[in-house]
C-alpha cells in the first residue's frame, strides 16, 4: 500500500437545528465575528437569522458582509478584508454555497495584518487565518470540510484556488436551509459533490484511506441518484446530499480535484456555466481515458450504474447544457489549461495540446 497522510480537523454538527442547540461553540472563537453571505438566500432560508440569534444569546458582536457574488472575485476579497480590518473583526463565519464559503477563508488570512494584500494569498509562504466556522446551503462543493478557496482572477481571465490553505474549525450541517434550493441548483451542486468523488478516487493522488471514505460516498450518493431523477427532494434526500457533499470534501481535501475540474473553470470563466455541470460535461472523456478500468467498474457499481456512458447518460439527463460553442471557445479554453502545466499534474499521463483540445472538441462541440 503506498504511503499517505491523513488531515481533516473540522468539528461537525449535523442535524437539525444544530446551531441554536449547539450556539455556546461560537463562545470559543474571538469576540466579534465577520459574516459572509451572498446577497440573498441566507436571509430567506433561515441561516443568517440563527447564527445571529445564536451570537446575540452568546453576547458576542458581528458585522454581516452580505455582497458575496458568484464565482468570487478576489477584488470582493480585498473589499472585505478592509471592511473586516476596519471593524476589528476576529473571527469569520461563512454562511452559503462555496463562494461565500470560500470568501470567508480568503479574508481570514488577510484580517490579521493591514500589510497584506490580496496578493500575497497566492504566494507559498503560509499564512496564519483567523478562526473559521462554515455553514453551507448548498449541497455540492464541500468548502466547510475541504481548505481550498476558489477565486476569480478577472486579470487573468481564469479561475483559480488561492495557495494558503485552511480548514474550517467548526462546521454546522443542517438540512433545513436547503430544503427549499431550487431544483437547478440542487441538481448542478449535488454534480458536483458527485465530481469531487469521481475526481478525489481517479487522481494519482487517491490513497487507500480515501478511496475507503470516496467510497462510502458513492454509496451515499446512490441512495439519492432516484430523488434527483424524478426533483423529489425529501428530506432525507436533502439530508444525504449535504452529507455525501461533506464526505466529498473529505476525499479532495486529501487528494485535490483533477481534470474535469480544471478543464471546467474556461467554462465558467466565460460562459457563466453552473460549476458541478461545468465538471460533469468533461466527465465522459475523462473517464474514457483513465486506465484502471476495474477501479471505474467500481464506484459506477457502487453508484448502481452498470457503465461510463450510463452513468454520463444520468448527467444530461439532469443537466440543462443550453450554451453552444464555437470551434475559437475549444482553443481558447485549451489554451487556458496549457498555462497551468503545473495543474496538469493531477493527471497520471501526458496530455499534449491536441489531447487536451480533442477532450473539450467530443465534450462540448455538438451537444
Ligand atoms: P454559490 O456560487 O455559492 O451559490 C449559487 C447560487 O445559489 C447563488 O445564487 C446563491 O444565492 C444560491 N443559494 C445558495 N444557497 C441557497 C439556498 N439555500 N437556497 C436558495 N438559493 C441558494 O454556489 P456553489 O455551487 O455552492 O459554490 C460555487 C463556488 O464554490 C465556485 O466558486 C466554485 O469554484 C467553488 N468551489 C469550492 C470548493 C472548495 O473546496 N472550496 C469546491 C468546489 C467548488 P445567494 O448569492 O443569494 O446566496
Ligand atoms: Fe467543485
Amino acid at each position: 500500500m503506498k504511503s499517505f497522510q491523513y488531515f481533516m480537523p473540522t468539528k461537525i454538527f449535523f442535524g437539525k437545528n444544530c446551531i441554536l442547540e449547539n450556539k455556546e461553540v461560537f463562545q470559543q472563537f474571538g469576540k466579534k465575528a465577520m459574516i459572509f453571505t451572498g446577497k440573498n438566500s441566507a436571509k430567506k432560508n433561515g441561516s443568517l437569522d440563527d447564527v445571529v440569534q445564536a451570537l446575540r444569546e452568546i453576547g458576542k458582536e458581528y458585522i454581516i458582509f452580505d455582497e458575496v457574488e458568484e464565482n468570487p472575485t478576489i477584488e470582493t476579497v480585498g473589499r472585505a478584508a478592509e471592511i473586516g480590518r476596519e471593524a476589528g473583526v476576529d473571527f469569520n463565519i461563512g454562511i452559503g454555497g462555496g463562494s461565500p464559503m470560500d470568501t470567508a477563508k480568503a479574508v481570514g488570512f488577510l484580517i490579521p495584518d493591514k500589510n497584506l494584500n490580496t496578493g500575497d494569498l497566492f504566494l507559498l509562504k503560509p499564512l496564519l487565518s483567523i478562526p473559521l466556522i462554515e455553514i453551507p446551503t448548498t449541497a455540492g462543493t464541500g468548502s466547510e470540510t475541504t481548505p481550498y478557496a476558489v477565486v476569480t482572477l478577472h486579470s487573468k481571465k481564469m479561475k483559480s484556488s488561492i495557495k494558503q490553505h485552511v480548514f474550517a474549525n467548526v462546521a454546522f450541517l443542517d438540512s433545513k436551509y436547503i430544503d427549499k434550493l431550487p431544483d437547478s441548483i440542487t441538481a448542478n451542486t449535488a454534480i458536483d459533490a458527485l465530481t469531487h468523488l469521481i475526481e478525489g478516487y481517479t487522481c494519482v493522488r487517491a490513497n487507500f484511506l480515501s478511496d475507503k471514505i470516496a467510497e462510502a460516498g458513492f454509496s451515499a450518493f446512490s441512495e439519492c441518484i432516484e430523488g434527483i431523477l424524478s426533483k423529489n427532494y425529501t428530506s432525507e434526500v436533502r439530508e444525504k446530499l449535504l452529507i455525501t457533499s461533506s464526505i466529498a470534501g473529505f476525499v479532495i481535501s486529501q487528494t485535490g480535484t483533477s481534470i474535469p475540474h480544471f478543464f471546467g473553470y474556461g467554462m465558467t470563466y466565460y460562459k457563466n456555466v453552473p460549476h458541478g455541470r461545468a465538471n460533469a460535461l468533461i466527465m465522459r472523456q475523462y473517464l474514457k481515458l483513465f486506465e484502471n478500468k476495474d477501479k471505474i467498474n467500481k464506484f459506477i457499481s457502487i453508484l448502481g450504474f452498470k457503465s461510463i456512458d450510463e452513468l454520463c447518460d444520468f448527467f444530461d439527463q439532469v443537466l440543462d447544457s443550453p450554451e453552444k460553442y464555437t470551434e475559437d471557445d475549444l482553443q481558447c479554453y485549451t489554451s487556458m489549461v496549457m498555462e497551468n502545466k503545473a495543474k496538469l499534474a493531477v493527471y497520471d499521463g501526458e496530455l499534449s495540446r491536441e489531447d487536451i483540445y480533442d477532450i473539450y472538441k467530443y465534450s462540448l462541440l455538438n451537444k
